[in-house]
């Protein structure tokens, strides 16, 4: 083991091996199979790049996307491990090229496409060969159960005959029990050691809220993660640009993606979401596989996914480099009326129906549940957390329920009494007892549940609807209008035998201040200009070598640079994610602006300019201070500088009373000339405001004096 902990810190520039990965190593490099279930992010490209380095002879690696093969090329090349990949976009002569080079042992691991491994030509070249490994990467791809699969995975069970002696390696962050006897299966693995790692992902914090006023609660949410990469996804093409089109408007650089766009802009906008720093993609689900990209900091949902698995995948994609990451979600009745009609519509047998009706109910769980959020849906993966997370909004924020029995056998009454075909809005006028054209045209006036609901809200009866439908009380109609109608699981309910108790509903204001995370948070305001400098350096390295950033350093080396401050090169080289190589091409340019000889100065306007967003939003400074991760006197100096500069008005910055700002214009206005400065009066204010407002007032009477 020792050789292969002198390649994790040489090459890769690691201490130590994460969860199995050592084990897994062992196994793999002592020429036994393995299948390795291991959540994004876990670590799993190390399980089959230490030991084919170990082991003598080309490692071969199968997977499924160009994307994917090209990162992790560009990955090794940086490391300074030779890597190719083979696929259709090199032209005959390079094809020639590589093989010249594999044959005279040039080349360590080679990435190829399933369907051109198992081509005869290329079997045949293989055989000639001494291989090291095969690794089968994404390997749920050959299930025909999952929405990734790949015919040509199928015949990847060849491999077993043809190459008795090389040790194959499958692995995949696919969670589900039928997959995984899939894999075994279909790829021979039955002699291969399974290695199966916790799914849960720790540095993802979840929130799911009921959706009120779906973009303005996506930029309450974005306020605090200005300059993050992030995806949020949406059900339909029109809701994809329309969703990008309104987050550019409002500042946030986002870009659509679907498979409507034509094959360039889609390429091109993927590229420029792992290329560049902080953009949006605003994507439908054809928006995944492929995304490697470590430093994504938040996934947003806009609308309901179809299941957990969709939904936990999704999410997955956030926060691979293992920093703060958030997971985040609007959801509401539209939503689950329309999956249900989908559903309902789509082609398929009732069996198969009943699958996806039941995954949909598991994720309508979910959303209404009073419970920890991770403990929930590691349950639904058959894995038990012992302890809530504490760190899911139902943790942090704490679920209310109430006891909705008598209300929702009231609304159950509503749906039956008006004849079952009716939707959500005109069963709460009923309720409510509002006489308008449309009740009095059937005659709902006179119902005995008319006006008997008067005790609740109207959001309050949207709430106890949609729950109702979401735990299958109530079922919708299959029409197209989201008319609701009874269902069997209600009748226990309607003869008052069963009690039911419901979540309440966070006011919005609520669950957006209650924030939890910090994802954005990685840096301190006064890291931040130092932490810019690093990263325009790599990205300018990036730019050089053709690469993402991430392939230079991940976000998380970064942070270890800033944090620990490396003077020297040995230092430098005790940082995690420094290898030798990268010690040597990057070491020194690093150190450079570690030790401030190098200078970025667009860092201080980026700073500033999250700050006047904040303050614009109307948050208060301490609510920035806390934001910001900084004192509030920071926040208050920061504040007059841009009230300075005329960025904000002192209205916008502050919530003073008339009587009191007049008071302190006053005090700095009484005397002759020159503005007094704020030391002058501040005892007079002593106790009754933050120094800092004085320095704010100041600046805004200085502002108006020089125009
Ligand atoms: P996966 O393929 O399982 O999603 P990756 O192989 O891409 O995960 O690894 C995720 C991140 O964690 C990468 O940035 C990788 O370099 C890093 N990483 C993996 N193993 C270790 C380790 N033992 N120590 C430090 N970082 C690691
Ligand atoms: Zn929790």
């Amino acid at each position: 083991m020792s050789a292969a902990l002198r390649i994790l810190k040489d090459v890769f520039g690691y201490d130590a091996f994460r969860g199995k990965q050592a084990a897994i190593i062992e196994r793999v490099a002592a020429g036994g199979d393995a299948l390795v279930l291991m959540p994004t992010g876990g670590g799993k490209s190390l399980c089959f790049q230490v030991p084919g380095l170990l082991r003598e002879g080309l490692a071969v690696v199968v997977s499924p996307l160009i994307a994917l093969m090209e990162d992790q090329v560009s990955t090794l090349d940086e490391l300074g491990v030779a890597a190719v990949a083979l696929n259709s976009t090199l032209s005959n002569d390079e094809q020639r090229d590589i093989a010249e080079r594999i044959r005279r042992g040039e080349i360590k691991f080679l990435y190829v496409a399933p369907e051109r491994l198992v081509q005869p030509r290329m079997l045949a070249f293989l055989q000639g060969l001494q291989i090291g490994l095969f690794a089968i990467d994404e390997a749920h791809c050959v299930s025909q159960w999952g929405h990734d699969f790949r015919p040509e995975y199928l015949q990847l069970g060849q491999l077993a005959e043809l190459f008795p002696h090389v040790p194959r390696i499958a692995l995949t962050a696919t969670a589900d029990m039928r997959t995984r006897e899939e894999i075994v299966q279909r790829l021979h693995l039955e002699n291969a050691e399974r290695f199966l790692s916790s799914f849960d992902r720790p540095n993802i914090f979840y929130r799911i809220l009921p959706k009120d006023q779906p973009r303005k609660q996506l930029l309450a949410f974005l306020t605090a993660r200005k300059g993050d990469a992030g995806i949020v996804y949406c059900l339909s093409r029109k809701k994809v640009e329309e969703v990008a089109e309104f987050l550019s408007g409002q500042g946030y650089p986002a870009l659509p993606y679907h498979a409507g766009l034509p094959n360039e802009l889609r390429a091109y906008n993927q590229k420029r979401f792992l290329n560049e720093e902080g953009l949006i993609m605003v994507a439908t689900i054809a928006f995944g596989m492929g995304i490697d990209k470590p430093n994504v900091r938040f996934v947003a949902h806009l609308d309901l996914p179809k299941s957990l698995e969709a939904y936990y995948q999704e999410t997955g994609r956030a926060g691979r480099d293992g920093l703060p990451a958030d997971a985040w979600m609007a959801y509401g009745l539209q939503d689950v009326i329309f999956l249900k009609q989908m559903l309902s519509n789509s082609e398929g047998d009732e069996r198969h129906k009943r699958v996806e009706q039941h995954k949909l109910d598991a994720m309508l769980a979910l959303c209404e549940e009073t419970r920890c959020r991770r403990q929930a849906l590691l349950a639904y993966f058959d894995e038990e957390l012992p302890q809530p997370c504490g760190h899911c909004d139902n943790c942090i924020d704490g679920v209310q329920t109430w006891d909705a029995t008598e209300p929702a056998r009231q609304a159950l009454s509503a749906i039956y009494r008006s004849g079952q075909r009716y939707g959500v809005g005109h069963l709460v006028d009923i309720l409510l007892g509002r006489e308008n054209e449309k009740i009095r045209a059937p005659g709902h006036q006179h119902l005995t549940v008319f006006g008997m609901g008067k005790a609740l809200n109207e959001g309050e009866w949207r709430t106890l609807f949609r729950q109702l439908v979401a735990r299958g009380l109530a079922d919708v109609d299959l029409d197209g209008y989201g008319g609701l109608r009874l269902s069997d699981s209600c009748r226990p309910l309607l003869r008052g035998e069963v009690t039911l108790q419901l979540r309440r509903d966070l006011k919005p204001q609520q669950a957006a201040k209650a924030s939890g995370s910090s994802a954005s948070q990685l840096v301190r305001i006064e890291e931040r200009e130092q932490w810019e400098a690093l990263r325009s350096l790599r990205r300018k390295l990036a730019e050089e070598h053709s690469v993402p950033p991430y392939v230079i350093f991940p976000d998380s080396t970064l942070l270890e640079m800033l944090r620990s401050k490396p003077a020297s090169l040995s230092d430098m080289a005790q940082v995690s994610g420094v290898g030798a190589r990268k010690l040597e091409r990057y070491g020194e340019a690093f150190l450079e602006v570690l030790n401030g000889a190098a200078e970025a100065p667009q860092v201080v306007v980026d700073l500033r300019h999250e700050l006047v967003s904040l303050a614009r939003a109307g948050m208060t400074p301490l609510q920035i201070a806390a934001q910001l991760k900084c004192t509030e006197k920071n926040v208050y100096s920061l504040l007059a500088e841009a009230i300075g500069r005329q960025q904000l008005s002192l209205e916008q910055a502050l919530d003073l009373p008339d009587d009191l700002l007049g008071e302190i214009q006053d005090a700095f206005l009484d005397g002759e000339g020159e503005l007094p400065a704020v030391a002058a009066i501040a005892e007079q204010f002593a106790g009754r405001v933050p120094e800092g407002v004085l320095y704010c007032v100041r600046a805004a009477l200085q502002a108006e004096f020089e125009v």
